[in-house]
C-alpha cells in the first residue's frame, strides 16, 4: 500500500476517462493512492508567477492553455465519485514571486504542493535546448545556485514537497565533491522546515539514468531526519509507480522506512 503524488495528466483531455487511466495504472500496481499534480505552467491564473522578462515568458506562452479551475473540478469530481486522487499541483518557485505564487495557489483545496526549481532565471535547465548553455556555465557555479534556490524555497512554507531535488544533474553534468560541503549546509537548512522531500523514479527516464536524489544527498536526508515520499513523475498512464521497486530498495538501503500520505495539507505516516 503506497501513493504516488507526482503525476501529471497534460498528454491528454481534461476528463474523467483520461484521469482512471493513470488511477487504474496505480491501482494495478499496488497503490492505494494516486495524487495528480498539473503543472503550475499550464494555467492562465498562474501567468503573473511565470511570466519574466525573457525567455521564460516565450516558454510558457506554449503551454499556457488551461484554466486552473477546470482543473480543480475534475478531481474534485473524481473524489466525489469515490476515486482515489488526491488534488496537488508541480509549482515552480521563481524567489522573486513569492507573492504572485501565493495569491496564484490560495483559492484552492490542496491536499499538497510540490515545489520544483527547473529555471534559473531565464534558464530552463531541464530543457534539451538548455544543453549548449550548460556546456558554458560553470557546473559548481549552477549547482551551488540552484541548491541555495531550493533552500529558499523550503523556507517559503509555500511548499509540502520538494520536487526532484537535483534535477539540477539531468544531464550528467556533475559538482566537484567538494561542492557537496555548500549543498550539506542547504539540506541542514531544509532539515528545519518540516518539508518532505521526494525521491522521483524520474531520472531513470532521463539522460542521467539515475533516481533522484544521489546518494551523496539521500545520505544528508538520512543525517538530518527529513521525511521522505517517493514519486514517479509519470506523464502517461503506464509510469504510474515506475520503477517503485527499486525506489523501496534504495530508501531501505538508507535505513528509511517510513513514507507519508498527504490529505488537505497534512502528511500521515505508513510503512512499507
Ligand atoms: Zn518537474
Ligand atoms: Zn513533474
Amino acid at each position: 500500500m503506497s501513493a504516488d503524488y507526482h503525476v501529471h495528466i497534460e498528454n491528454g483531455p481534461c476528463t474523467i476517462e483520461w484521469l482512471k487511466e493513470f488511477i487504474n495504472s496505480g491501482l494495478s500496481k499496488g497503490l492505494k493512492e494516486i495524487g495528480i499534480s498539473e503543472h503550475g505552467h499550464r494555467f492562465i491564473e498562474g501567468y503573473n508567477v511565470y511570466k519574466s522578462d525573457g525567455f521564460r515568458t516565450e516558454w510558457v506562452k506554449g503551454y499556457m492553455d488551461q484554466s486552473i479551475e477546470e482543473y480543480v473540478e475534475l478531481i474534485k469530481k473524481a473524489k466525489a465519485l469515490g476515486l482515489p486522487v488526491k488534488l496537488g499541483i508541480e509549482a515552480d518557485y521563481f524567489p522573486d514571486k513569492e507573492k504572485e505564487l501565493e495569491m496564484f495557489l490560495k483559492p484552492y483545496p490542496w491536499d499538497y504542493v510540490i515545489g520544483s526549481v527547473h529555471w534559473l532565471g531565464d534558464w530552463g535547465i531541464d530543457l534539451e535546448e538548455s544543453i549548449e548553455e550548460w556546456k558554458s556555465r560553470n557546473t559548481d557555479e549552477v549547482y551551488i545556485e540552484y541548491f541555495d534556490i531550493i533552500e529558499k524555497m523550503a523556507k517559503t512554507g509555500l511548499f509540502d514537497v520538494i520536487g526532484h531535488i537535483d534535477l539540477v544533474k539531468i544531464f550528467g553534468f556533475r559538482p566537484r565533491p567538494k561542492t557537496f560541503d555548500k549543498i550539506r549546509k542547504n539540506i541542514e537548512e531544509i532539515s528545519k522546515t518540516g518539508i518532505v522531500i521526494e525521491v522521483s523514479t524520474a531520472g531513470f527516464r532521463k539522460p542521467v539514468g539515475e533516481i533522484y536524489p544521489s546518494k551523496e544527498i539521500m545520505e544528508m536526508i538520512r543525517e538530518y531526519n527529513i521525511p521522505v515520499i517517493i514519486n514517479s513523475d509519470a506523464h502517461y498512464p503506464e509510469h504510474v509507480a515506475f520503477e517503485f521497486d527499486k525506489a523501496y530498495e534504495y530508501v531501505k538501503s538508507f535505513g528509511i522506512n517510513t513514507l507519508y500520505y498527504f490529505n488537505k495539507r497534512n502528511k500521515t505516516p505508513y510503512q512499507i
